[in-house]
């Protein structure tokens, strides 16, 4: 991929996941209305519980949206300093089978797998 085909690529996932975490913000709220009007504790009422489920399970992924921002914004900077593509960790080219499929990787697969072993 050259560095167009890269910033399409980040462009894609950065409005997806602005996307994503706009509609779970959106239901955030929703859930924080609902549980003033529920006006209950969640221990002990049913529907509080399901709130608090749902809420907890929202904010996970909500979470997970803008750590996907995140990367996506320090891929992008990495494309402007040139270190894009290079891994943090042993410095070898990330192959670009692996950047196609994870535009935003930081480590090749090798390193990946020994920091995931850790
Ligand atoms: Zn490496």
């Amino acid at each position: 991929m050259d560095d167009t085909q890269v910033r399409e690529r980040l462009d894609e996932l950065r409005r997806e996941a602005t996307g994503r975490l706009a509609a779970l913000e959106e239901q955030l709220d929703d859930i924080a209305v609902a549980r003033r009007d529920a006006n209950s504790d969640d221990e002990h009422d049913p529907e509080g519980s399901t709130l608090a489920f749902d809420r907890a399970q929202a904010a996970v992924l909500a979470a997970d949206a803008r750590r996907q921002l995140d990367e996506v914004d320090a891929a992008s900077a990495r494309l402007d300093d040139g270190t894009y593509g290079r891994c943090e960790r042993c410095g070898r080219p990330i192959p670009d089978a692996r950047l196609t499929a994870r535009p935003t990787a930081r480590l090749c697969v090798d390193c990946q797998a020994a920091v995931e072993r850790r």
